[in-house]
């Protein structure tokens, strides 16, 4: 009688091993780092590279670090233990990664970085990312319009906030603003009226909205009691989020003073509502759907042995290496063409209104 029914569910479980439908999750496993939930833009990238990872087959452990260095690290060496075959990395810390990315070369797992650059190291096969730079000149290229400082005199006052110092991202957006900004701060056209410029003085740690907002509240009372703010250059929408709020807290956007033009980057719902109200100037739209594709190509070349598509192979250099890329191209967005993010289908008009 035991054994019959010892028999009976080795049958049964035998039937289902057997059952198991073939194509799905049957690629191998892919192990996805992303950096933080506290930011949309996050949480879309990883929902599009599960979707593309499991329509073309492969099996996905997905983790997000919360901005902790050491969390990511015991993540991506938990991706190794289970076996995967491809690790794709969005860094918190790109110069961090170096052993752990390692351990993984020295069981043949192939790594590519995702958005930002993973540096120090020459276990990456692939970087799949937007044009950093160009996002860097389309934000300043923003401001630039809406003074009117290519046409007009000035002096027009700007402020200067980057990126996190641990972003080799940080970097080109802030050179990419700067190499449209500089010539006319040579001029007189445009002042930097703290006097802070420089990654060194205006890095944004983790782009951490209220690290950006108290340094805007301490730049507007040493600055700013006796003249008007006419623009700030910001790298991420969750920074312009926050300077908006300091700038409204001394009274921008009301009476005689106009809210100051505000970058951004990422289109986050808050900061285009922001921008259908009139307060945050423009932001930069980088579709995540576009920048999964791209990367799950990657992924299945790097499991067949075969080279994906880059367009750049020259651009980013780790330290150790030059990263063969590909660069998608970002979009500008301000209030005359905010609908293109509902005409591509990246929101609804009700998100964001
Ligand atoms: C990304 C930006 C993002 C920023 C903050 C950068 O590495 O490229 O799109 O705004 O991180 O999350």
């Amino acid at each position: 009688m035991n054994i019959l029914k010892l028999l009976t569910t080795a049958t049964v479980l035998a039937g289902f091993a057997f059952a198991a439908p073939a194509g799905a999750a049957d690629k191998g496993l892919v192990g996805v780092a992303m950096p933080t939930k506290s930011s949309a833009r996050w949480i879309a990238d990883g929902d599009n590279m599960v979707k593309v990872l499991k329509e073309r087959g492969y099996a996905v452990d997905l983790q997000y670090a919360e901005d902790d260095v050491p969390n990511q690290l015991s993540q991506i060496e938990n991706m190794i233990t289970k076996g995967a075959k491809v690790l794709v990395v969005a860094s918190i810390d790109g110069t961090t990664l170096s052993d752990v990315l390692q351990q993984a070369a020295d069981q043949k797992i192939k790594v590519i970085a995702y958005d930002r650059l993973i540096r120090d190291t020459p276990n990456v096969s692939y970087y799949a990312t937007f044009d950093n730079f160009q996002v860097g000149v389309l934000q300043a290229t923003s401001l630039v319009k809406a003074l009117k400082a290519d046409t007009e005199k000035g002096p027009f006052n700007i402020e200067l906030f980057g990126g996190s110092p641990d972003d080799n991202n940080a970097y080109f957006f802030y050179n990419g603003a700067m190499s449209v900004l500089q010539p006319l701060i040579d001029k007189g056209t445009i002042v930097v009226g703290s006097g802070q410029t420089g990654m060194d003085q205006v890095a944004t740690l983790r782009w951490d909205p209220a690290t950006a907002q108290s340094r805007m509240d301490a730049i507007l009372s040493s600055t700013y009691s006796d003249k008007k703010l006419n623009a700030v250059l910001s790298p991420y929408d969750g920074i312009s989020i926050g300077i908006l709020s300091s700038l409204k807290g001394v009274g921008y956007g009301s009476g005689d003073m106009p809210m100051p033009f505000v970058s951004g980057q990422d289109a986050e719902v808050p900061s285009v509502k922001s921008i259908i109200a009139g307060e945050q100037y423009s932001t930069i739209f980088k579709d995540t759907r576009d920048l999964a594709k791209v990367t799950v190509d990657m992924v299945d070349a790097a499991m067949s042995g075969k080279e994906p598509e880059v367009n750049d192979t020259k651009s980013y250099d780790n330290g150790k290496k030059v990263v063969p890329s590909y660069l998608l191209k970002p979009v500008v967005v301000d209030k005359s063409n905010w609908k293109i993010l509902i005409d591509s289908g990246y929101y609804t008009e009700a998100q964001v209104k």
